[in-house]
C-alpha cells in the first residue's frame, strides 16, 4: 500500500510515522508514506497558501491551487488514487471503514488548515471526507495520523497475526473482553481462574461471553449492528434490558 499526505506540517507527521508499530512496518516496507508540503506548490512569491474566505472577516482558508499543485505533482503518471479530505464534516472513521481502506492500494490524504480548504478544491479531487469524531481541531494531520495507524496495524506483517487485530475491539463489532497479566494476585484481586486453565475451547467461550458482556454494560448501542444468537441474547440480558 502506498499513501501520500499534502500537508502544511510534514514534520509534524514524519516523527510519529518513523516510530513504534507503524515506523517499524515502513522501515520493513509493509507501506509507503510521503508526506509533501503543501508551501513548496504554491506559487506566491511569499510562499502564501491561504486568502481570506470571501464575504467572512475571519480566519482564513486554504486556496485551490497549492493544493491542486501538489496533487498533480505527486500524482503524475499514476492512476488517481484514492483522496480522502480530513474534515469534521466528513462520514466518521470507523473499524469498518479502515479495514477496507486497508484494501487499497494507493492513498492521498488531504489535510487542511485554518478554515479549512476552499469548496472547489474537494469537489475537484476529493473522493471521501473522513471525520475523526464531531469535534473541530486546528488542522488535519492527527486526523491523518488516526487514520494510518488504524489502516497500517491491519496490513500483513505490520502485527506478528492478524488475530492480534481481530480480536479486539470494533473488528467484530464488540468491544474487547477484559484481559490480565502478572500477577496473578494483585491488591488480593486474583485473575479469573478460567485463564490460568490452559483449557482453550472453555476460555474462548469465556472471552466471547466478557466481550457481550463488556459491550452490553460499555456500548449498548454498538449491539444493534451485531447478529446475535439467542444464546448471546440470553447472556446480554443478564446485564442490560435490550430488544434487538
Ligand atoms: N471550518 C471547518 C468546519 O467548520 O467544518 C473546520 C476547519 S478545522 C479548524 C481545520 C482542519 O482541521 C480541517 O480542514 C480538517 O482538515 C481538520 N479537522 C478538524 N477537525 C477534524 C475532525 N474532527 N476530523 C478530521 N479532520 C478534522
Amino acid at each position: 500500500m502506498n499513501i501520500d499526505i499534502a500537508t502544511l506540517f510534514p514534520e509534524m507527521l514524519e516523527n510519529y510515522l518513523s516510530q513504534s508499530i507503524v515506523g517499524r512496518a515502513r522501515a520493513k516496507e509493509i507501506f509507503t508514506v510521503n508526506c509533501h508540503d503543501i508551501r513548496a506548490y504554491t506559487k506566491d512569491k511569499h510562499r502564501r497558501v491561504d486568502d481570506t474566505p470571501y464575504s467572512e472577516q475571519k480566519g482564513m482558508l486554504m486556496q485551490c491551487d497549492p493544493i491542486f499543485n501538489c496533487f498533480q505533482a505527486v500524482t503524475e503518471g499514476r492512476p488517481k488514487p484514492h483522496v480522502i479530505y480530513m474534515s469534521p464534516q466528513g462520514r466518521t472513521l470507523t473499524q469498518q471503514r479502515c479495514r477496507e481502506l486497508a484494501q487499497m492500494e494507493d492513498i492521498f490524504i488531504l489535510c487542511g488548515h485554518y478554515e479549512g480548504v476552499d469548496e472547489r478544491i474537494i469537489e475537484t479531487l476529493v473522493d471521501e471526507e473522513i471525520s475523526i469524531g464531531d469535534y473541530v481541531l486546528t488542522g488535519g494531520e492527527l486526523p491523518a495520523l488516526v487514520l494510518v495507524d488504524a489502516v497500517v496495524r491491519m496490513l500483513d506483517g505490520t502485527l506478528s497475526q492478524p488475530d492480534c487485530y481481530e480480536d479486539e475491539s470494533h473488528y467484530s463489532g464488540l468491544l474487547e473482553y477484559p484481559q490480565y497479566t502478572r500477577p496473578e494476585v494483585w491488591h488480593d484481586m486474583r485473575v479469573p481462574e478460567i485463564l490460568l486453565s490452559g483449557h482453550h475451547a472453555n476460555i474462548k467461550k469465556w472471552r466471547h461471553e466478557q466481550a457481550l458482556l463488556t459491550t452490553a454494560k460499555k456500548r449498548p448501542d454498538l449491539l444493534r449492528n451485531v447478529e446475535l444468537t439467542a444464546e448471546d441474547l440470553a447472556i446480554i440480558h443478564k446485564v442490560v434490558d435490550f430488544d434487538k
